[in-house]
């Protein structure tokens, strides 16, 4: 049986998580859970958002479901999902967006994939005012050679081994000369090695407008820490929001899977929260422990439940009163 570290989250968190072991529970894949709190819920138990048991549980099963946790924003402790990140050097992130049908979009038919540098540049944490006075603030975004070289070879070997045409870069080369043109070099010199795969870059700026008018043409992106994140919700507005997108952080040696979104305090313990996304990263988890058939299982359960439009949540439907759990269960209905 594997055992996976569960990572319940706060927020909406602990309501998704519970709608998406029930649908892995219900695909009969045995999964022993460790579950353990984090962030906030950690703060009140332990006094520490990211106790060593937590970290110890994570490498001991390499494999963790984590459910989104809060980060204050500008004071109070800083990301524990960067720290985790950091901490077992997860330094892909994985965010497919890809349509559903039933779902309200200004597209149809899309189907990417974002390839985040996950690990460096300006989440690499190393800022600071510069006098008491904070007169002034700076961050320092490190790009490397050999964090570049990672993330491009996954990006490309993924390409090829999923069958995609195409590999985008995306930077901004033209003003961080030696941050994003260190990245794109290192691309540009790998695609030689992928004749199959047409290539091509873009700087962030024009990729962010052409995303939105005619996302079609890209396929496979793979852009540094920073623009990675900013992408992948736009890539998932593409698709109709939030909802239905989830991730994997990927290292060597473990895999930590989630939503993209985060806590939403906003709609929090009211039980219309969409599970979707974490029973998506629920069946990519599957996937990557090689349990292939639920993982299509779930997929595909998904995807009817969210084209027939009944017993969906409101961000997919605003006219339905269905909740977190009930959009659950038309799933494993659908199983
Ligand atoms: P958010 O993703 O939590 O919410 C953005 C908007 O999307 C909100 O209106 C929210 O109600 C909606 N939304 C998000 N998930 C939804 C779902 N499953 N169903 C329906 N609607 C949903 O982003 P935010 O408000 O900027 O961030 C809130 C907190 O989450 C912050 O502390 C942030 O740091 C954290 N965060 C955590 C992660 C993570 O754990 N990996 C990722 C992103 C943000």
């Amino acid at each position: 049986m594997n055992t996976v570290t569960l990572i319940p989250g706060d927020g909406i968190g602990p309501e998704i998580m519970e709608a998406a072991v029930r649908v892995i529970e219900a695909t009969g894949v045995k999964i022993e859970w460790e579950r353990h709190v984090a962030g906030l819920a950690a703060i009140d138990q332990y006094k520490e958002p990211l106790p060593a048991h937590v970290i110890e549980s994570i490498q001991r099963n390499s494999v963790a479901l984590k459910g989104p946790l809060t980060t204050p924003v500008g004071i109070g402790f800083r990301s524990v999902n960067v720290a985790l990140r950091k901490e077992f050097d997860l330094y892909v992130n994985l965010r497919p967006a890809k349509s559903f049908e039933g779902v309200a979009s200004n597209w149809k038919n899309i189907d990417l994939v974002v390839v985040r540098e996950n690990t460096e540049e300006f989440y690499a944490g190393i800022e600071h005012y510069i006098d008491p006075a904070k007169s002034a603030a700076e961050t320092i975004g490190i790009v490397t050679r050999a964090g570049s070289e990672r993330i491009l070879r996954y990006a490309f070997e993924f390409a090829r081994k999923h069958k995609r045409k195409s590999v985008t870069i995306v930077h901004k080369a033209n003003i961080l000369k030696y941050t994003g043109g260190l990245f794109l070099d290192v691309g540009k010199k790998m695609a030689a090695e992928y004749p199959e795969i047409a290539t091509n870059d873009r700087i962030i700026d024009n990729m962010s407008m052409q995303l939105v008018m005619n996302p079609h043409q890209f396929d496979v992106i793979v852009t540094t820490n920073l623009f990675g994140d900013i992408l992948s919700d736009l890539c998932s507005g593409l698709v109709g929001g939030l909802g239905l997108a989830p991730g994997a952080n990927i290292g060597y040696k473990v895999a930590m899977f989630e939503a993209v979104h985060g806590s939403a305090p906003d709609i929090a313990g009211k039980n219309i929260a969409n599970p979707g996304a974490l029973i998506l990263a629920s069946a990519m988890l599957l996937r990557h422990i090689g349990e292939e058939s639920a993982a299509g299982k779930i997929e595909a359960a998904v995807a009817k439940v969210v084209k027939e439009g009944k017993h969906v949540t409101r961000d997919l439907n605003p006219t339905s009163t269905v909740g977190t759990m009930e959009m659950a269960e038309a799933i494993i209905r659908s199983l």
